[in-house]
């Protein structure tokens, strides 16, 4: 018989051929799981004692033959009469299939998935197929059908000893490295793996005098049976862990596993894994697979599992994903949305029994799993409600606490004037040591937070509770972090803070960034000197390097504040040494600059009440002139100042040893620092 394929196949065929060319390889996996399930067809039968021949042997058989280019695909499954060929080969008509190709024509997958069209795909990788099938039902017939990619085809009845199925592919000159065995060993690997019937492909080998030989024994490349489809009470943790290893032979040992397996509304089973990375966000390589039915699907699951949870390793089986995945149907698919908030869901309850159960556990691994959890945090809400009952903080001291616990930890010492809860955290124990150490002699505890996502998080927090404050200890004087009453500011003049300012700015290396000059009582036996860095700006910047559209903050130039303590002693001292050096000769500017400013004053006073061209022009020049030299006379003074700072050792000393205490001072400036430190001892 010859004859034409229902008349829609005519669009079809090439939209699967110039759409699916950059996949072509799920051909195989079609190919395969017709063949499981037919032989899972036949078993039903036989169990519904429908059939009566034998089943205890089913597989399916992979065979190349180089010779003749074909790749075969065989089964002992229920077989097709020519009445089948013809039903469910040759019409592949479907009402309203004009119109849903318009919609996908760019989704192949789509199409393939939606129309069961699975078989068809085989033409991509063939000039020719061909079907070899003998149905259970006893006609005693075997058909063979024949198709070069063409709608036309010819089927005719032919001779075969077993029920089953053959399919033919005559491999197409770009497909022959589907004749190589490695080509088709990885394909099988990837799309086969965990199929429910054995598939066999060639012999086992053996090394066998110097090279590899067959030995009798089938290669069955699939486990028919993994660990995800039986019960959790049947599994132990070596089982889990065996299964991931399965999975990804390459990995460390994971940290946690959590067992799915709902029923109702939708199905879905499937073993997810925390695993255990290697260094902070190492790129993923294993990722969650994907399975319809033990069949895989893909490996990239986005869409499907919340985004934070893709880092998680293992896999999902759902009869009610489509085999076919494509995107823009994932995305509007009701179940696919229920599956993601459902995994959420139960990721969060199994971290959550962890902690309940097993909160040493959970302590232990908690620096391998804080990544996953934080960033699940900032990007699932109904997680961070669950999670923020088990997330931790990591003290300086490293002490785990949670969010409750913490919070009655600092309650009573860290509580502002203003009523904010102020949480104190470190990004680095060395560099911050000193700032850690001030804060820890004032009785306050200081967080670690210096992963990656440190800074998100703690914005997060803050939104969350608007009554808590997050500052790293080196923003600000410890005094002014968690400000208990104001400040004594009174012991220095603002004529004296005015003069020491450009003697410390002549002393700041002009690499470093900006520096303000902040005056602040520290006490006595407070540092003389302390470098602190804007809690907001620095923030800001750390945000910038990891999200578009603020770069603007990123460019800004790193800016400090030199906090000088007004009641230290060798800050006076310093005061002291520029009297004496200065003394006179700032006297003379000063009472210059008053002089001239009691005339601007008068100058200005005769203004008063004037429009602009009732001023005679006399005075408005005289009153150019006077500013102009009360300017001048200014810039004289800050150009003493910053002249005798520049070579006074006791400021370039103070201001350095605020720069090393902050790992700041580097490279030529480290040297001259030694050196004059030298000198100072001698
Ligand atoms: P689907 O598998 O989604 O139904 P396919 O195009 O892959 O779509 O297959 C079409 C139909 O052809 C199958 O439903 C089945 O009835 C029949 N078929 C394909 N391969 C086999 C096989 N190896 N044995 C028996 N029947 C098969
Ligand atoms: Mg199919």
């Amino acid at each position: 018989m010859k004859g034409k394929i229902g008349v829609t196949s005519e669009n079809l065929f090439p939209i699967i051929k110039k759409f699916l060319y950059s996949d072509h390889d799920i051909f195989l996996r079609e190919i395969v799981s017709n063949a499981v399930d037919a032989t899972q067809k036949l078993k039903t039968l036989a169990s519904a004692g429908k059939y009566s021949g034998e089943i205890t042997d089913l597989k399916v058989r992979i065979t190349v033959d180089k010779e003749q280019k074909t790749l075969k695909v065989s089964d002992n499954g229920i077989g097709m009469t020519s009445d089948e060929v013809e039903k469910y080969i040759n019409q592949i008509a479907f009402s309203g299939a004009d119109e849903f190709l318009k919609k996908y024509k760019n989704d192949a997958n789509a199409i393939i998935g939606h129309f069961g069209l699975g078989f068809y795909s085989s033409f991509m990788v063939s000039e020719e197929v061909e079907i070899i099938s003998k149905s259970y039902k006893k006609t005693g017939k075997a058909v063979r059908w024949v198709c070069d990619g063409s709608p036309e085809f010819t089927m005719e009845d032919t001779v075969k000893d077993s029920v089953g199925t053959d399919i033919i592919m005559h491999l197409n000159a770009d497909s022959l490295e589907f004749l190589e065995e490695s080509r088709i060993s990885e394909l099988l690997n990837k799309y086969c793996k965990f199929l429910p019937v054995p598939v066999v492909f060639g012999k086992k080998k053996e090394w066998k005098d110097g090279k590899y030989e067959d030995t009798e024994e089938d290669n069955q490349i699939n486990d028919v049976a993994p660990a995800w489809t039986k019960k959790p009470v049947d599994l132990k943790e070596e089982d889990y862990n065996n299964f991931y290893h399965q999975l990804y032979p390459m990995a460390d040992d994971p940290l946690f596993n959590i067992h799915l397996n709902v029923d109702y509304p939708f199905n879905l089973t499937g073993i997810l894994y925390f695993p255990k990375l290697k260094n902070n966000f190492e790129v993923q390589k294993n990722k969650i697979q994907l399975y319809s039915n033990q069949v895989f699907v893909t490996d990239s699951v986005e869409g499907i599992v919340p985004e934070f949870l893709t880092l998680l390793h293992g896999v999902l089986d759902s009869p009610d994903i489509p085999l076919n995945v494509s995107r823009s149907y994932l995305q509007n698919d009701s179940n696919v949305r229920k599956i993601s908030a459902h995994i959420t869901k139960k990721v969060a309850d199994r971290l959550q029994e962890i902690f309940r159960d097993n909160r040493s556990e959970l302590e232990e691994k908690w620096n391998d799993l804080k990544l996953f959890i934080e960033y699940g945090m900032l990007t699932d809400d109904k997680f961070y409600e669950k999670a923020i009952k088990f997330f931790f903080f990591t003290n300086t001291d490293k002490k785990l606490f949670t969010w409750d616990e913490y919070k009655a930890l600092i309650e009573p010492s860290q509580t502002d004037k203003n009523n904010k809860l102020v949480y104190l955290y470190a990004t680095n124990l060395e560099s911050q040591f000193s700032f850690i150490e001030a804060a820890k002699n004032k009785g306050y505890d200081v967080l670690l937070m210096d992963d990656v996502l440190a800074t998100p998080l703690l914005n997060h927090f803050e939104q969350k509770y608007p009554e808590s404050h997050f500052v790293r200890v080196d923003s600000d004087v410890i005094e002014k972090l968690v400000a208990k009453e104001d400040l004594d500011q009174a012991h220095l003049t603002s004529e004296e803070k005015n003069e020491l300012s450009p003697i410390f700015q002549s002393v700041i290396p002009k690499d470093q960034g900006q520096f303000i000059i902040d005056f602040q009582n520290l006490g006595e036996n407070g540092l003389p000197m302390i470098i602190t860095q804007n809690e907001f700006m620095r923030r800001m910047k750390d945000m910038s390097k990891m999200q578009s559209g603020m770069s603007f903050y990123g460019e800004m130039p790193d800016s400090y504040n030199l906090v000088v303590n007004l009641s230290h002693p060798l800050v006076k001292k310093v005061l002291d040494q520029k009297n004496s050096a200065l003394g006179n000769e700032l006297a003379g500017i000063q009472s210059e600059i008053s002089t001239l400013s009691e005339q601007k004053k008068s100058l200005e006073k005769l203004k008063e009440g004037k429009k602009e061209e009732e001023v005679p022009q006399e005075e408005k020049d005289l009153l150019a002139e006077t500013r102009e030299k009360i300017t001048k006379a200014e810039a004289g003074k800050r150009e003493k100042l910053e002249q005798f700072g520049s070579n006074n050792q006791l400021a370039g000393e103070l201001v350095d040893l605020a720069l090393l205490a902050n790992n700041m001072l580097k490279g030529e400036a480290l040297s001259n620092f030694v050196k004059r430190s030298i000198e100072l001892i001698k």
